[in-house]
């Protein structure tokens, strides 16, 4: 049984709106890892640029200071001690190298660690007289012949690269070293028209440069006590202080991105956030991008699924709505065909209940004249076998057989008649379509009635154009005729010279019978009704009313029409037509 309406219509609305969010859900889904999976590829993309940016700066200055460490007058300068002309001649050389190669500083170190000489030195920051043996860079130098560096300027405070490379004499021994040391303003300045944040990490994963100043000395990872205690010792950072950024992963979509809420600044945000190794300096390069614009692609995909779902359902209602009207009609249209089919069989049925009421109503009618007309010809049967037989008895043989010949005649009349009641009173089923010949129904009616009107000393006019050949049923039309017959002579049963016209004419396509009689006629308020069921005006007993409306059906039935009028001169007059059988025989 399937559940009541106001349920099926909640579970209905509940799966409609549980596949709104499942497909919301989903078309989110797909949308958000499309989104992040592009914007990766051009994060990645736009890594590379930068990385490429600055390497190349870093390269244009890598065979500064090893060039510098050939040139004999420097070598010469270290070999004694770096005081009054000297060294302002090497502060001076120092300068205009400087400014030419658009460095930042240039210096030199002696053997010691000591900045004997550098370009600045005529600003308060000057290095000269600093000593910076506990740079990585100088120990590097010691050690391998050239060193590099990023570090906070513990004279200047202001961050750069250093790359220095050894000083030797001839021998080979070690002198000191050239410093040159480089700042980033334009990289940084170069990378803060981007939305995006850009971030170099050391080898520590401490961000040293920032495209926004508030992310720079920031630890994107704790530092364990070694780490420190390098750090306090190399002066890397010097007093810049350190904070950890907190972040999270959320995701990982990639070998180098993922996707991390980070805790600020300015506020917690999600970034898409992609790292690019630079393996020279074990730095890293870091990408950040700002998810929140992935998250309106996601809203878009969103309502552009909830919109294509609500359409589908729609349709999915539309068309079960349609398929339910349309089973609708169908079940109704059977309905009244099969009402139609009901109706139809119950008004044959009464029809021909009708047919058979009105017959046996006849019948009833014409028993009494009947046994009238049987009993004269059974006296005169009678009499006239009484008279053969004393013909016989006289031996007068020939005048027997005459009489013999008029019992013959008599006996063939009553048999006549009484066929004619056993085929009238029978039912026959409806449809029956013969040829058969006006004329002769018309002859066999009369003759049912023939005793009435003799009784009745009626006068029948016949004007005839015979044969008159229709397709019917022969039984049922003389009924037809006798009720017509009947009604004339019902009608003219007053009238002082009685008398009944019947005409048979071809009139186009059909036969036409007309009966007339000089009766008083039709009044005219009741024309309209004489074909009516039980419509009569004769006294109760006589007239039932049945009649003409059995006959109107039949003559229907055969494809015929029944009309009544009254003549001019009075009297009323009925007509039958019916269609000419197609062929004469
Ligand atoms: P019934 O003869 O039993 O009354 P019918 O259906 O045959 O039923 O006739 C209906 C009525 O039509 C009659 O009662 C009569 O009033 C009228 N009618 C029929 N034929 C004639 C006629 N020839 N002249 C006058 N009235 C007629």
């Amino acid at each position: 049984m399937p559940p009541p309406r106001p349920l099926r219509i909640v579970l209905v609305t509940l799966l409609v709106l549980a596949g709104l969010l499942l497909s919301m859900h989903w078309a989110g889904q797909q949308a958000r890892q499309r989104a992040l999976l592009a914007e990766a590829e051009t994060a990645h993309e736009q890594l590379g640029l930068y990385a490429n940016s600055l390497r190349t700066l870093l390269e244009r200055y890598r065979s500064l200071p090893a060039v510098l460490a050939l040139d004999p007058e420097i070598g010469r300068a270290l070999q004694g001690p770096v005081q009054g002309e000297r060294q302002q001649a090497l502060n001076l050389k120092l300068q205009r190298i400087n400014t030419a190669a658009r460095s930042s500083t240039l210096e030199l170190l002696d053997r010691d660690g000591l900045a004997v000489a550098a370009s600045n030195w005529d600003l308060p920051t000057s290095y000269v007289g600093h000593n910076y043996a506990f740079r990585p860079y100088f120990r590097q130098c010691i050690a391998q012949g050239t060193g590099r560096f990023y570090a906070v300027g513990v004279t200047s405070g202001v961050p750069g690269y250093f790359l220095a490379n050894a000083v030797r004499d001839e021998q080979g021994r070690f002198l000191g070293a050239i410093v040159v040391k480089l700042e980033f303003p334009d990289l940084e300045r170069q990378w803060s028209q981007t939305p995006d944040l850009v971030l170099v990490s050391d080898a520590k994963g401490i961000v040293f440069l920032a495209n926004r100043q508030e992310w720079r000395y920031r630890e994107l990872q704790p530092l364990d006590t070694f780490a420190r205690l390098e750090l306090a010792q190399t002066r890397q950072y010097d007093r810049q202080p350190l904070s950890p950024l907190r972040h999270q992963t959320l995701e990982h979509l990639g070998e180098d991105s993922r996707l991390e809420r980070v805790a600020g600044p300015p506020r917690e945000s999600d970034y898409l956030w992609q790292s690019l190794a630079l393996p020279d300096d074990a730095w890293t390069l870091h990408l950040l991008r700002d998810s929140s614009g992935i998250q309106s692609d996601v809203a878009t995909a969103r309502a552009a699924a909830a919109g294509a779902w609500l359409t589908l359902v729609c349709l999915i209602l539309l068309l079960q709505q349609r398929w339910r009207i349309a089973r609708l009609h169908q079940r109704s249209r059977e309905e009244l065909e099969q009402l139609v089919e009901q109706r139809t069989a119950a008004l044959r049925t009464a029809q021909d209940g009708l047919v058979q009421a009105a017959k046996l109503a006849a019948l009833g009618q014409m028993s009494a004249a009947l046994a009238h007309e049987i009993n004269q010809p059974l006296t005169a049967q009678r009499m006239h076998l009484a008279s053969v037989r004393l013909l016989l008895d006289a031996g007068r043989t020939e005048e027997a057989r005459g009489a013999l010949a008029r019992l013959d005649e008599l006996l063939e009349r009553m048999a006549a008649l009484t066929g004619h009641l056993k085929t009238f009173a029978r039912k026959t089923p409806g449809g029956l379509r013969e040829r058969i010949e006006l004329g002769n129904v018309l002859e066999q009616a009369l003759q049912l009635l023939a005793v009435r009107i003799r009784a009745e000393q009626v006068e029948i006019s016949q004007e005839l154009s015979i044969p008159a050949w229709v397709l019917g049923d022969a039984i049922r039309l003389e009924q037809v005729l006798v009720n017509l017959l009947r009604n004339a002579l019902d009608a003219v049963a007053g009238a002082e010279r009685p008398h009944i016209a019947v005409s048979l004419r071809r009139e186009g396509a059909d036969w036409c019978l007309r009966v007339a009689d000089n009766g008083p006629g039709i009044a005219a308020e009741h024309l309209a009704s004489v074909f009516d069921p039980f419509f009569t005006t004769k006294p109760v007993g006589e007239g039932l009313g049945l009649g003409l409306a059995v006959s109107y059906g039949i003559v229907h039935e055969l494809g015929g029409r029944l009309e009544a009028a009254n003549q001019p001169q009075g009297g009323a007059e009925f007509r039958l037509c019916l269609p000419a059988a197609a062929e004469e025989i």
